[in-house]
């Protein structure tokens, strides 16, 4: 199966442009959604975080409290590890795993941390949803309600747009409307589709 991995800073656009791909038939496999759903309730997963962190992990429903977790790994590198010694491997087995289970034409596994966590060794192309920095600021304000302080905060500490860029086979620029984004998806969906065939062929 072609794997094509899809990455971008936050509120590039790659839930825009992913969600235009289903519509044309293609499988997305969403790393984001993936990590939820390994610590859902009745994991091991799951079991595996109480087990080292305690009960005070949980909601009263019996769900990850993310807060707060996220308040004991944030300045404890440690405990981080150990959080994340739980989570990946379990993360990337069901990326494999949903990732095998596509039968369109190409996969795409979409996760904005593609290039930084590694999950690009999954993928036999990377295309990178490519946005100017202040529209990237101001849509993701405009959707997340956030300061432009946090959102500034949260782009510094994910790869910068040019590095970003290098790394890719190719991009698809979201500087216009919805409409042009959904045309420049068309276009490189027929692209995929070309590079899928060939792929299969060899
Ligand atoms: P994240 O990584 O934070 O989940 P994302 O890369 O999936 O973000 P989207 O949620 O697709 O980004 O887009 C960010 C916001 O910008 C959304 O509110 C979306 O509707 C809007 N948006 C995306 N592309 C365009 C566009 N071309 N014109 C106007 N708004 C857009």
């Amino acid at each position: 199966m072609f794997v094509v991995g899809i990455t971008g800073g936050i509120g590039s656009g790659k839930s825009a442009v992913t969600d235009h791909l289903e519509t044309l038939g293609i499988t997305v496999v969403d790393a984001d959604k993936v990590a939820r759903v390994v610590v859902e309730p009745g994991t091991s997963g799951l079991a595996a975080i109480v087990e080292h962190f305690g009960e005070d992990i949980l909601l009263a429903d019996g769900g990850l409290d993310r807060a707060a977790l996220r308040k004991i790994v944030f300045d404890n590198p440690e405990e981080r590890k150990v959080l994340e010694g739980i989570t990946h491997p379990r993360i990337r087995d069901e990326i494999a795993r949903q990732l095998s289970q596509a039968s369109s034409p190409y996969v795409v596994l979409s996760s904005p941390l593609l290039l930084e966590s590694g999950q690009n060794t999954f993928t036999d192309y990377v295309v990178v949803v490519d946005v100017p920095e202040e529209v990237q600021l101001r849509r993701t304000m405009a959707r997340d309600d956030n300061s432009e302080a946090l959102v500034k905060q949260i782009m510094a500490a994910q790869l910068d747009r040019q590095t970003r860029l290098a790394r890719a086979d190719t991009s698809i620029t979201n500087d216009a409307s919805l409409e042009q984004l959904c045309e420049r998806v068309e276009a490189m969906h027929e692209d995929l589709l070309v590079r899928a065939a060939t792929a299969s062929d060899q």
